[in-house]
């Protein structure tokens, strides 16, 4: 067996008993408000302890999600990031990312009832982050389900826009809450002369279509002060804060 096979093995077999062990957990990054000045939403990120060392949801979502395991570890992602948001002050909302295989399995909207029932928070406090591959196979079903979580107040985000290939045609299918510009715009921000072209775009894209704009991964000071001159909304990146454990949130 080929060692990036055996390496695959070895994290499905460990995932499958990840649950039960207690390895998950959320860290959360704050998203700042600019027109307010301060957090308004944090987002939930999972990490996994495993023999040793954490690793990356990058490595370990694409199995989960091959192996349906994520229906499991996403419902225990959204029942735990509502638990933690009812402690936070005000109305700071909890960003949680959601696959697609989740909105296979047909009782998502009642998954989500049910969390926000057992942590008694208003629907309004919970954003859900999709991405366009959700939407590639114009899935009615995933529709329908996106539709009733948006009547009963969850906010519905397109995550990392604009790195697939036809995002336009994706934003007229719904009427997503908010844009989250890719993180790889940020880094063409100072080096390529599109990147603040493409930036001004989507942000007047958002206005027109009512849709608040977040940028992702704002590294440094310039790439802060180009995106706040182009009407960003919200940013989240290392520049203002890693993601953190809930009590060192706290702090914030
Ligand atoms: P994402 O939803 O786009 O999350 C943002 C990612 O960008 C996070 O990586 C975050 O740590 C990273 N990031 C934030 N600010 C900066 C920055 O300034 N510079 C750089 N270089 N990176 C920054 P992370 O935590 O490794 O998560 C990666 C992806 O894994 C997420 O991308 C999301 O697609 C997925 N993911 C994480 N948690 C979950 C989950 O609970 N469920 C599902 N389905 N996917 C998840
Ligand atoms: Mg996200
Ligand atoms: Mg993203």
């Amino acid at each position: 067996m080929d060692a990036d096979l055996q390496q695959r093995r070895s994290i499905e077999a460990g995932l499958r008993q990840a649950l039960q062990r207690g390895e998950l957990r959320l860290v959360y990054q704050p998203l700042l408000g600019l027109a307010e000045n301060r957090v308004i939403c944090v987002e939930a990120l999972l990490r996994w302890d495993h023999e040793g060392r954490t690793i990356s949801p990058t490595e370990f979502i694409p199995i989960a999600e091959e192996t349906g395991l994520i229906v499991d570890i996403g419902e225990w992602v959204l029942r735990e990031a509502c638990k933690t948001v009812a402690s936070w002050p005000g109305d700071v909302r909890v960003a949680v990312n959601l696959s697609p295989i989740q909105f296979k399995s047909k009782d998502l909207v009642s998954v989500v009832k049910s969390a926000l029932a057992d942590a008694q928070i208003a629907a309004t406090r919970l954003e859900l982050e999709i991405t366009e591959t959700l939407l590639l196979a114009e899935n009615d079903t995933n529709l329908a389900a996106l539709h009733d979580l948006r009547a009963m107040g969850v906010r519905i985000s397109m995550d990392d826009f604009g790195t697939g290939y036809s995002s336009l045609s994706y934003l007229r299918s719904f009427p997503f809450d908010k844009i989250k510009i890719d993180r790889s715009f940020m880094r063409d921000l100072t080096s390529r002369g599109d990147g603040q072209a493409i930036i001004k775009a989507v942000v007047g894209l958002g206005q027109s279509l009512g849709m608040s704009t977040t940028a992702e991964g704002v590294e440094t000071e310039e790439q802060l002060e180009m995106v706040r001159a182009h009407g960003v909304s919200e940013v989240q990146g290392f520049l203002f804060s890693p993601p953190l454990p809930p009590a060192a949130l706290a702090n914030l």
